[in-house]
């Protein structure tokens, strides 16, 4: 008979892939609880320190009493940090009324999505692509349509395949430049072909910054029918701060915080009294910062080499390389190195079809580590043969 009380998820959430990362990473820990000698070389989060300026702002901010409800859209200190910072980065015009603060770039995505899709509406991603985008497009009622991108050509969109991609059906196309998983920088002159096409155009730039060799130029310097999206998780190393921001046209930022005062009220209040101090403490040092990943990023690809395992493309930026492998199941490939290595690794199928028979590789590590976690794995390559 059947069970008129099973509680069933909805299609959305029962239908939505896992993270496979957290499961590798789980599966670390616990291998690593029992004695094993683990190297990560799976997680997206930098291994620094948040730094102490920006951990004392946010405590004298608790001691101080700061901790109800923000405004909103976020403190007007913090907006008015982040234009300036991005009018001085990018040479823009961006007032405080451009930006609306969240509790991490996902957010910031959600609300982006929130405020383009109607329900039925395409939104063009790359594949392979950044794990929770799909999830994130069919959240808002979209439907995810992927243009894959090719470790041939540097992981650069052909405006061909682009265009073909563009329906009237399309409420935006989303890019992320430095990319999760390949590492890869958008060349300026593909933004700019993209944003040519007169297409909304939402920008994941939370790895700006984190560039070597490049420097990159926002989506809005090109047009401005564009969300710029971002967040302190990453150049900041705030990754539990949870704390990030879009920036968008001003007719789209009242929409976008009417859905963040319905679905979350508002951003934390004294992290964003930390986010001040990260704005003009860390920021300024941003060069420092992607020279010490620049040095991690060669010591990654120099051994991945020597040991016959190329970066697919040109790693330009964030902490990932890209490899490719023979193995169909990269889940099962990437457990088996953990369970033999004890290095961790994410299996490729987390970044969409153009992911599978990849490993991402993070290089937000010692160079020591980098270094023994890619001879482990090399020399696990050449068994398997
Ligand atoms: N976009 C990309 C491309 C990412 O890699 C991440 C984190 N892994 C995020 C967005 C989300 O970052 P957060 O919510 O911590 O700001």
């Amino acid at each position: 008979m059947a069970d008129l009380n099973a509680v069933r998820p909805s299609l959305l959430a029962g239908s939505l892939s896992p993270f496979y990362v957290m499961e590798v990473l789980e599966r670390a820990k616990h291998l690593e609880n029992k004695g094993a000698d683990i190297i990560p070389l799976e997680v997206g989060e930098p291994d620094f320190p948040t730094a102490p300026e920006v951990c004392e702002a946010a405590i004298s901010s608790i001691r101080s009493g700061e901790t109800f409800y923000s405004p909103s859209l976020g403190t007007d200190a913090l907006r008015e940090k982040i234009s300036g910072a991005l009018n001085s980065r990018y040479g823009l015009n961006l007032t405080a009324g451009n930006v609306l603060v969240t509790s991490g770039s996902s957010p910031a995505l959600l609300l982006a999505m929130m405020c383009l899709v109607n329900p039925g509406d395409e939104v063009v991603i790359t594949s392979p692509h950044y794990a929770c985008y799909p999830g994130i497009i069919r959240a808002a009622g979209g439907v995810p349509v992927e243009v894959p991108v090719y470790a041939e050509e540097n992981y650069q969109i052909d405006k061909a395949r682009l265009k073909k991609a563009i329906s009237p059906k399309t409420a935006a196309v989303v890019l992320n430049s430095p990319s999760n998983p390949t590492g890869a920088v958008l060349d300026d002159s593909v933004l700019e072909e993209v944003c040519s096409l007169g297409v909304f155009v939402v920008s994941d730039e939370i790895y700006h910054g984190l560039e070597y060799g490049v420097k990159s130029r926002s989506v809005l310097n090109h047009t401005e029918r564009a969300i710029a999206v971002n967040g302190f998780s990453k150049l900041c190393s705030m990754t539990g701060w949870r704390l990030g921001y879009m920036v968008a046209p001003r007719e789209l930022i009242r929409p976008a915080q009417k859905l963040q005062q319905n679905l979350f009220i508002s951003p934390n209040t004294f992290v964003q009294a930390g986010g001040v101090a990260a704005v003009s403490h860390v920021m300024p040092r941003a060069d420092e910062i992607a020279a010490v990943f620049m040095e991690r990023r060669d010591a990654m690809a120099g051994a991945l080499e020597g040991m016959g395992l190329s970066p697919c493309g040109e790693p330009r930026g964030a902490f990932y390389i890209f490899i490719k492998t023979e193995e169909e199941d990269s889940r099962a490939l990437a457990f088996d190195i953990l369970e033999k290595t004890g290095v961790a690794t994410t299996p490729g199928v987390d970044f969409g079809r153009g992911g599978e028979t990849h490993l991402r590789l993070s290089y937000a590590n010692s160079v020591e580590n980098i270094r023994e976690g890619v001879s482990r794995l090399g020399d696990y390559m050449k068994r398997r043969g």
